[in-house]
């Protein structure tokens, strides 16, 4: 058997890792000419995404490359006072599952080198433009004009997946959950220095903050609530726009934003995807953002991409038909991944008081929230999952 995955990302090299694993044939397609190391910022890794990449071989080389732990988070208002603290407890599992944040770019490389390494490279430049499913195979054709032939299409292809909007043309399209990202790296010091593996949340008055320093760099990330998810720059530009958020709020924000890259100021509307009717059709199905995008708040985007290519690749590996492969693959995943997208959403719809007033009445409560949350942590249960992938698979979920 031979899987075509479109998309050379996080899930996408994850999943030939996984399938070459599995002794099955692949090749990776990936748009942009090189691992994107320059694009996006950073991300979180939980216990739960540490263990799938270990599974894969990566695990070692991810914890040496990655910034560094962020296992606790600290929560402020804008002026500094503590509203709660949450430790994951992931520490207590030993240093190689301790929850960890590392540069997207970084983690994209390093998946792609350990693919390189195991002879499945991701072939970069490849831009998917149109997919066929003849019943027995599967074709592709790239932008460039080559054209190439499996017998399984994977859409690793992102939370604007192309291969899902030819798979399934009905599926409802990405929401915007009313909040703008950007972030990005500062020299250490000029915010107020964290604790150990403490992630800074900073609930400002107009806007939100994240904010970690080791290493002698600080990585940091603002979340505006906005209406428009792709809004105009606006007059003075969008640093000018986001100091300006900060003005309520304990001066040394602005102070320290002020001396970040201006081209960190590039702010993308945050989507997610709480349920698609099927993950896949025939031969052709989808993996990570493609499947299930999920609000950063979740902290599990990258993780469960990781999650869904060991699953993937046993279900490919044990279920001779491949459309039995693919729904078996979708019975296995859907539930967890969709409980992990709504726990994104709810934590995102902390960060959207839009004024001085709701804002006040959020910090108000949320010491309540963050006791009550201590009590029934939902991230838990998420963290705690493991998947064995020697494990053998039977089919399950087969569509009609
Ligand atoms: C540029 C970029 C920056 C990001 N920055 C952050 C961040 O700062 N923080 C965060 O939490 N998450 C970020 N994400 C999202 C995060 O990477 C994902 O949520 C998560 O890792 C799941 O990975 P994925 O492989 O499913 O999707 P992605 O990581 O989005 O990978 C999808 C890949 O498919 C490729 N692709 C798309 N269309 C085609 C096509 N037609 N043909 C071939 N390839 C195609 C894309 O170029 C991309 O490399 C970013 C994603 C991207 C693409």
């Amino acid at each position: 058997m031979r899987v075509l995955i479109s998309g050379g990302g996080i899930g996408g090299p994850a999943l030939a890792l996984a399938l070459h694993r599995a002794g099955i044939d692949v090749r990776t397609f990936e748009a942009h000419p090189g691992p994107a190391a320059s694009l996006g910022s950073h991300l979180g890794l939980a216990p739960n995404g540490l263990a799938a990449l270990h599974a894969l071989g990566a695990g070692e080389d991810v914890i040496a490359r990655s910034a560094f732990p962020s296992d606790t988070i600290e929560f402020t208002n804008g002026r500094g006072r503590v509203l709660g603290r949450l430790s994951d407890g992931s520490t207590a599992q030993g240093e190689h599952l301790r929850t960890r944040t590392i540069t997207r770019g970084r983690l994209q490389t390093v998946l792609a080198d350990a693919a390189a390494r195991a002879g499945v490279p991701v072939a970069y430049g490849k831009r998917l433009v149109s997919h066929t499913d003849h019943g027995d195979h599967v074709t592709v054709a790239f932008a460039d004009g080559g054209t190439a032939r499996g017998d399984v299409l994977i859409g690793a292809d992102g939370i604007h997946s192309p291969v899902r909007r030819t798979m399934d043309p009905a599926a409802p399209r990405p929401a915007y959950t009313g909040l703008l990202n950007l972030g990005g790296s500062l020299p250490a010091g000029l915010l107020p220095a964290t604790p150990e593996g403490t992630t800074r949340m900073v609930f400002g008055r107009r806007a939100f903050l994240g904010h970690q320093t080791g290493g002698g760099t600080t990585l940091w990330f603002v979340n505006l609530p906005h209406p428009d998810p792709a809004p105009a720059e606006p007059a003075g530009g969008w640093q000018r726009h986001v100091l300006d958020r900060f003005a309520d709020d304990d001066p040394a924000i602005a102070a320290a934003l002020a001396h970040a890259d201006p081209a960190a100021f590039t702010p993308t509307g945050i989507h997610d995807i709480a349920s698609l009717p099927r993950w896949s059709r025939g031969r052709v199905g989808l993996l990570g953002d493609a499947a299930h995008a999920m609000a950063p708040s979740s902290g599990q985007g990258a993780s469960q991409a990781l999650e869904d290519a060991l699953v993937l690749a046993s279900c490919l590996r044990d279920i001779d038909d491949p459309v039995h492969a693919l729904s078996t693959y979708e019975h296995l995943r859907r539930d967890r991944v969709e409980r992990v997208v709504a726990i994104g959403r709810r934590q995102g719809s902390l960060k959207l008081a839009r004024n001085p007033v709701t804002a006040f009445l959020r910090d108000l409560a949320l010491p309540l929230v963050f006791k009550a949350v201590a009590r029934t942590d939902p991230h838990r249960e998420v963290f705690a999952h493991r998947i064995d992938p020697d494990r053998p698979v039977r089919p399950a979920g087969v569509r009609g």
